[in-house]
């Protein structure tokens, strides 16, 4: 099996994306290849913020990698949190202090469309390659679930009844924004 390094150190996407890539990729993460450096993520895009990190590791280390980004777009709040996900409720804010911003500000709100949007950067052989996947759906009136992580049990994706919480790992993958991505990334990689 070929390894990649995936630059996270999120231990939730690491361990979704060892479960798509099983069989495929030995997927190592930062700490594996001993890089505990704080990488800036301050692109304004969710496509320039993962480049930024794929390149960050691929010219420390000259290796080939990929990195992901991802933010949640919300109609009634005009796109937002998007590329500000991770810090929406303030710079050392917690999942839970997202959900809560994020519930306060749909309160009293109907429309409540959003979309979950991933781009992985892939530096591979000296060119770099984006794939995209998309994830639509409604931000629920209150949370419901626990497994998974982040935005997971305010996100409805559309066709079901659940949220990403209570959808759990192997249904979420299947539909999920990073899930269609990686989908996409691992289509290129079995190319090559
Ligand atoms: P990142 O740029 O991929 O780290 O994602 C930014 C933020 O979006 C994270 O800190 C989470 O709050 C949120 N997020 C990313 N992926 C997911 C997901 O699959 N479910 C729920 N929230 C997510």
């Amino acid at each position: 099996m070929k390894d990649i390094v995936f630059a996270t150190n999120n231990k939730n996407k690491l361990k979704e994306m060892r479960e798509i890539m099983d069989g495929l990729y030995h997927v190592m993460s930062l700490e594996e290849i001993g890089c505990h450096e704080e990488i800036i993520e301050d692109a304004d895009t969710i496509q320039g913020n993962a480049k930024i990190k794929a390149d960050f590791i691929t010219n420390r280390y000259h290796i080939d990698c990929f990195a992901d980004d991802t933010g949640l777009e919300v109609e009634a709040l005009n796109g937002a949190p998007g590329v500000y996900s991770a810090r929406y409720a303030g710079e050392h804010c917690s999942y839970q202090d997202n959900v809560n911003k994020m519930l306060n500000a749909l309160d009293g709100v109907e429309k409540r469309k959003a979309v979950f949007r991933t781009v992985i950067a892939l530096n591979l052989e000296g060119e770099t390659y984006y794939f995209e996947g998309r994830c639509e759906g409604q931000i629920t009136k209150e949370q419901r679930g626990s497994e998974g992580f982040g935005y997971d049990p305010i996100f409805q994706p559309d066709g079901f009844d659940e949220t990403f919480a209570e959808l759990g790992m192997d249904v979420k993958n299947s539909i999920s924004h990073r899930g269609r991505a990686t989908q996409k990334l691992i289509e290129f990689l079995q190319k090559k």
